[in-house]
């Protein structure tokens, strides 16, 4: 199998699946005991967040853990709503973000709140002239990813944090998914921050959730107070070890990684960049990353593509896994100002670490065999 769907998510390291093992033999018991061996057990809790809190370069008791970046999504931007909720009601948010993020600031619309939609450029950029109009004394609340996982560009946090100076009400959270390790940011600057372990190689079912101030994000579930009672239920150790290890693992070999991505970037744009007519989505440019890569044919659908590329064993995806059973045009293709017809022929082949320069080969030429057929598709249609 070629795999290049790793932005819906990754295979686990050797070495954070053996923790995973490891921590459920030898320490499985619970880390709010307080008999010895919970009391050793949240020793190892201590240890992986200090770890995970020292390659962020955030204190240690700013970090949660949580069931995903979904759960983080929820809780940081349900808590800052229901926190700040006296001090105005505007919200903001832009329609290229994660379901996990745009559901839920529909969530609080439906409740009361009036959400404002942030355009973004043809590029898929939060546009910082439209977030200036759109913020007012009245916005207590705003959500932009680091890296767009549909199309994979960055986003200008550094930017925004610039423009949000004169609004300091506002909480700024940033859906991290794409980007964590990945891409620099400073979290000392943005209030809350989310990921997933399954996107660097960890356990699936584990996330982070850094909140720079606990008393800015009210708890929005209620339980035995686990995680200084903003994520109550037990706590997953053994998926908590094992992302400390794949997080250490994916930080030790970022540079390798980027480089390698960057050649097979390259190497798929110059490749199919010139089939006549093959659009890319995501150009080889400092605003995108080089692992997610978004390329779009006329008169075909996303899904009939996939289709073709499955009989090879070619695994790669439409749009985005979330969203893609459930809209017909994908929202954030769509907020870029990209045409119907481009939007529903796109596919994402996405990077990994374990990806190799074979897979890379393989894909680019199962993909030219089967153009041939595409492109007959596309002329008998125009
Ligand atoms: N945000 C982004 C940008 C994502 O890509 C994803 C996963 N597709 C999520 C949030 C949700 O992560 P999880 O499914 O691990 O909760």
């Amino acid at each position: 199998m070629i795999y290049l769907d790793n932005a819906a998510t990754t295979k686990m390291f050797r070495e954070a699946l053996d923790s995973y093992i490891e921590v459920n033999e030898k320490f499985y018991g619970n880390t709010a005991s307080i008999n010895n061996y919970g009391k050793n057990n949240a020793k190892l809790l201590d240890a992986s967040r200090r770890q995970i809190a020292d390659i962020l370069k955030v204190e240690q008791e700013k970090i949660y853990f949580t069931a995903g970046a979904t759960e983080s999504n929820n809780i940081a931007i349900l808590g800052a709503a229901k926190h700040k909720k006296a001090f105005g009601n505007r919200i903001i948010v832009s329609k290229i973000e994660h379901p996990s993020v745009l559901e839920t600031f529909r969530a609080l619309e439906k409740e009361g709140f009036v959400l404002d939609y942030v355009s973004v450029d043809k590029m898929g950029r939060v546009d910082l002239v439209d977030l200036k109009r759109l913020l007012t004394k009245d916005t207590i609340l705003l959500s932009v990813m680091q890296v767009n996982n549909v199309f994979g560009t960055i986003q200008p946090i550094a930017e925004i944090i610039e423009v949000l100076k004169d609004y300091p009400k506002v909480h700024f959270h940033v859906d991290g998914v794409q980007g964590v390790i990945k891409e620099e940011i400073d979290l000392s600057l943005i209030d809350s921050y989310s990921a997933s372990a399954h996107k660097f190689h960890g356990p699936k079912g584990i996330g982070i959730l850094y909140v720079k101030s606990r008393r800015t994000v009210n708890n929005v579930n209620y339980g035995g107070g686990q995680e200084d009672n903003l994520r109550s239920g037990t706590i997953n150790l053994p998926s908590i070890v094992s992302m400390a290890k794949a997080m250490r693992l994916y930080s030790e070999r970022i540079e390798e990684i980027k480089e390698r991505h960057s050649v097979f970037k390259e190497r798929i744009i110059n490749e199919l960049g010139s089939l006549k007519y093959l659009e890319i989505n995501s150009p080889k440019d400092e605003n995108f990353v080089d692992s997610i890569i978004n390329i779009s044919l006329p008169k075909i659908k996303g899904e009939a593509i996939i289709n073709s590329l499955n009989e090879e064993n070619v695994m790669v995806s439409t749009t985005s896994a979330c969203s893609s059973k459930k809209f017909s045009v994908n929202e954030a293709l769509y907020a870029r100002g990209l045409s119907e017809e481009n939007i529903k022929g796109s596919i994402r082949i996405s990077l990994s670490y374990f990806t190799t320069s074979e897979d890379i080969d393989g894909f680019i030429k199962v993909f030219k065999d089967k153009y041939k057929q595409f492109e007959e598709v596309i002329e008998s249609a125009i």
